[in-house]
């Protein structure tokens, strides 16, 4: 697809946000890597980019970002607009043992402001270094705990600007995965939790910030957990134990700590990438390959990727 200009979308809506072309992305994502947002709008509200989706011609694709420290963001970088949501998407508020939060709020903001509010059962989320947005997107959560284990419900815009209030089923929510439309654009959440000790959910918070030290590179250019773990059925039909993990699979395939240009596995949790200081995308991606290789060579396996890998490549 060609690379998207400004002067060359007939009716570009006009809007009161701010529009940026070639706008950084991948060097602002958590593997500081990858190309560039054609067309980056940053909307001055929230009836902006309603008016905007509704203005934009239909053929303009449309991306959407939180921190992006679950997105490999190809070095050809990303046609169409990409949105930046305003601050006003980053506010937590707490009602009784409700968290309400903006699609822009950390996840850690959440269990940050839930534990002052005495709110127990939404600490996984210090845990999870992404946006709500990329929470409800991507089902995120750790610890035996996921997101739509304590969501309520979500608000999102389609591309033509409609809101829609979306319980969990009606988002078809799984293991990292939800049925949602690809072009919603979540811009909020409801959480719920129950009635805790603040000194008690701050301790939680604690053990799962020592845990995520110990045990994950999470000082490092990385994109969390690279594959998602294979389910049971495709555990035993390759005769293996059905608690079986990804990385053991990777480690066992010899991938752990596996490098190619500026891309490893990390030798600390082997289903994190990590870029060691000049990685490509293509060198992120490349490497993801060889491992789902080894690993289907190895036991029969075909990895799916946990990360979106979103744009182009460099031709
Ligand atoms: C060190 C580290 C540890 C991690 N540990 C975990 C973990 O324990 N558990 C876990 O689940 N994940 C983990 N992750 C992965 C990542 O943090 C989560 O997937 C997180 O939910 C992604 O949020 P984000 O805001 O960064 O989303 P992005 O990476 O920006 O985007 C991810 C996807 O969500 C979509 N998206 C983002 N915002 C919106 C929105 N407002 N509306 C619609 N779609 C949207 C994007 O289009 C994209 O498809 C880890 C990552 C790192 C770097």
């Amino acid at each position: 697809m060609n690379k998207t200009a400004l002067n060359e979308i007939d009716d570009f809506p006009s809007v009161r946000g701010r529009i940026t072309e070639n706008a950084p992305l991948g060097m602002n994502g958590w593997f500081k890597a990858g190309g560039t947002a054609d067309v980056l709008f940053k909307p001055a509200d929230i009836d902006d980019l309603v008016d905007f989706l509704r203005a934009l011609p239909d053929g303009v694709p449309v991306q959407i970002f939180g921190v992006i420290s679950n997105c490999i963001i190809r070095d050809g970088g990303v046609r169409g607009v990409t949105i930046r949501l305003p601050r006003e998407f980053a506010l937590v508020e707490t009602e009784g043992t409700l968290v309400k939060a903006g699609a822009l709020a950390l996840d850690a903001s959440v269990a940050r402001e839930a534990a002052d509010a005495g709110i127990e059962g939404l600490e996984f989320f210090s845990g999870i270094p992404g946006t709500i947005g990329g929470a409800l997107r991507m089902n995120a959560g750790c610890y035996s705990t996921e997101t739509k284990d304590v969501l309520t419900e979500a608000t999102a815009l389609d591309r033509q600007g409609n809101i829609h209030v979306l319980t969990p089923d009606d988002m078809g929510m799984a293991y990292r995965h939800t049925t949602t439309p690809e072009d919603y654009i979540f811009t909020g959440a409801v959480f719920q939790g129950r009635a805790g000790d603040p000194e008690e959910i701050k301790a939680h918070i604690q053990a799962i910030k020592e845990r995520r030290e110990e045990s994950q590179p999470i000082r490092e250019r990385t994109g969390g957990s690279t594959f998602a773990n294979p389910s049971v059925t495709e555990l035993s039909q390759a005769g293996l134990s059905t608690d079986t993990k990804v990385w053991q699979l990777i480690d066992q395939a010899g991938a752990r700590g596996l490098k190619i240009g500026g891309a490893q596995m990390s030798e600390k949790h082997c289903n994190f990438m990590i870029n060691t200081g000049a990685a490509t995308a293509e060198d992120l991606e490349n490497l993801g390959e060889e491992v789902r290789k080894r690993v289907a060579e190895t036991h029969g396996i075909a990895l799916r990727w946990e990360i979106k890998r979103i744009g182009e490549l460099l031709t």
